[in-house]
């Protein structure tokens, strides 16, 4: 397979369809670019030639300097909540929509970068990205990919040659980014504030067409949007809690319409359970912690609700009761995907009635606070219990009665050993591994990176020689923090 640049289309939908809301801008220069790590796979779904991408006109097209003839990028305009408070307008600040590629099964995907300078939205910024967050974005999101996730996905990541001052001098570099889209509830919150209700609708059509069709055929096809995106997101964010993703900023222009995880700063996996677990540096309250998102993902669809009652009915009272009933099926919609996850972590078979399972989740949730047990190893170490080992997950409590207790009245429901390892990962993308793959890529040797990347990537098929990466951090590892907007 061969990519000639001609034969390859970016299409510019979004621009089309929301020029308010796209401003045409092109991708800062880079003429020492070099390419630090391609997505080869995903190269291939998208019908683009590995080989291709590897060569400088390849490289060009990944950091947008040079893009295919038709192709018309732009820097997106959104608003979005953070941290609770409304800021009318955020958009790309370091970030470009090159354009959509509709692959051969006509699924569209927008082709973005984030790092490619600075645009009409950078409000001070310098509009650039440093080559480990964007490995950090990197690694993360096909993990996540890997578990199942839905998220967006990295084609690539590309080092520009110049540098980027932070609190140091650092290398620069542009990550190239694939999604279903860039939609996001700040997008409607933007359309919103303008106050421009043909804008608002042909932005909800956009969204429709793009991500929940069967809205356009309901009775109210605008809540009918407001109701798939509820239920995508319950199903994601339910997905987030059974691994231990603590997204870390789930502001409004952070959570997308299509269901998709988006925007990997300061997320991190827990070690440690605890409902209270933060990791971002500016958290100090803890808005995102592990725990609240849920509840934050319900706050942010009322937000996503509020700008769409125009549209839902010409009678504003009667809009709010039919949104505020449809942003109720949120909460029982979450309980129900996250319940059945923890009943296929646990390994039980369906069976099985509530009242027993119910009680049994919560008590091992307490047991495993208590203990401050590693998350992801316990549930992992408890497919073995389930064949007849308990001790490696006995060994890690504290309360060993408690937990004894626990292991009784869960085996006497004979839980499915091999059913839990296809849920349970072994490898997630650990902090210190993390860390250790980032520092070692920024000086030069992207080996760790790649290898990371490898195993994470199959993260429910234990192999040989990768207990290191199965494991917690070790203890003079710390208190782990993460940063916004490096
Ligand atoms: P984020 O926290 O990455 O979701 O970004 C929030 C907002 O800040 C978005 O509008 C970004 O485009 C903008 N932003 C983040 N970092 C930079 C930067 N280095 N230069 C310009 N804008 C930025
Ligand atoms: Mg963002």
């Amino acid at each position: 397979m061969s990519t000639p640049a001609s034969t390859f289309v970016l299409d510019d939908l979004f621009a089309r369809d929301l020029p308010e809301m796209s401003v045409p801008w092109q991708a800062a220069n880079a003429p020492a670019a070099r390419l630090v790590v391609l997505n080869e796979s995903l190269a291939g779904d998208l019908g683009l030639d590995p080989e291709w991408l590897r060569s400088p006109d390849g490289v060009g097209f990944l950091i947008g300097t040079s893009v295919p003839d038709g192709a018309r990028p732009v820097a997106q305009a959104y608003a979005g909540h953070q941290f609770g408070g409304l800021v009318p307008r955020l958009g790309d600040g370091r970030a470009l929509l090159l354009g959509e590629i509709v692959t051969d099964d006509g699924r569209r995907r927008d082709v973005h970068l984030k790092g490619s300078g600075a645009t009409p939205f950078s409000r001070g910024g310098d509009g650039l990205a440093a080559v480990g967050p964007m490995l950090r974005e990197y690694v993360i999101s096909e993990a996540m990919h890997g578990l199942g996730i839905p998220t967006t996905r990295s084609l690539a990541v590309t080092a520009t040659g110049q540098q980027v001052f932070r609190e140091t001098p650092l290398p620069g570099a542009v990550l190239t980014r694939v999604a279903s889209s860039h939609l996001r509830v700040g997008s409607f919150v933007y359309a919103a504030l303008t106050r421009d209700v043909g804008l608002l609708r042909r932005l909800a059509d956009h969204a429709i067409a793009r991500h929940h069709p069967e809205a356009a055929n309901a009775e109210r096809p605008y809540l009918a949007l407001f109701e798939s995106v509820a239920a995508v997101q319950a199903e994601l964010i339910a997905r987030w809690m059974l691994v231990g993703f603590v997204h870390g900023v789930m502001n409004t222009d952070n959570m997308t319409i299509s269901g998709e995880t988006i925007d990997y700063g300061p997320c991190a996996f827990m070690d440690a359970f605890d409902p209270v677990t933060v990791f971002s540096s500016i958290d100090h309250a803890g808005r995102y912690a592990y725990g609240n998102q849920p509840a934050i993902a319900a706050w942010n669809l009322a937000r996503f609700a509020e700008t769409l009652l125009s549209l839902i009915d010409d009678d504003q009272d009667r809009a709010i009761e039919l949104a505020t009933e449809a942003l109720g099926g949120f909460g029982p919609r979450y309980e129900a995907a996250w319940t059945t996850g923890m009943r296929a972590k646990l390994g039980l078979p369906t069976d099985v009635d509530e009242a027993a399972a119910g009680p049994l989740v919560t008590d091992l949730l307490e047991l495993l606070a208590g203990s401050h047990v590693d998350y992801t190893s316990f549930f992992r170490s408890l497919g073995a219990a389930a064949r007849g080992d308990a001790e490696p997950a006995r060994g890690v409590f504290i309360d060993l009665a408690g937990f004894d207790a626990w292991l009784g009245r869960w085996r006497a429901l004979s839980p499915d050993a091999d059913a839990m390892d296809r849920v349970n990962p072994i490898y997630v993308p650990r902090n210190h591994l993390v860390e250790e793959a980032l520092t070692a890529a920024t000086n030069g040797d992207v080996e760790p990176f790649t290898r990371l990347v490898d195993v994470v990537t199959s993260p429910y098929e234990e192999r040989e020689g990768l207990q290191r990466y199965a494991e917690p951090a070790p203890e003079d590892f710390g208190n782990y923090r993460t940063f916004c907007g490096t």
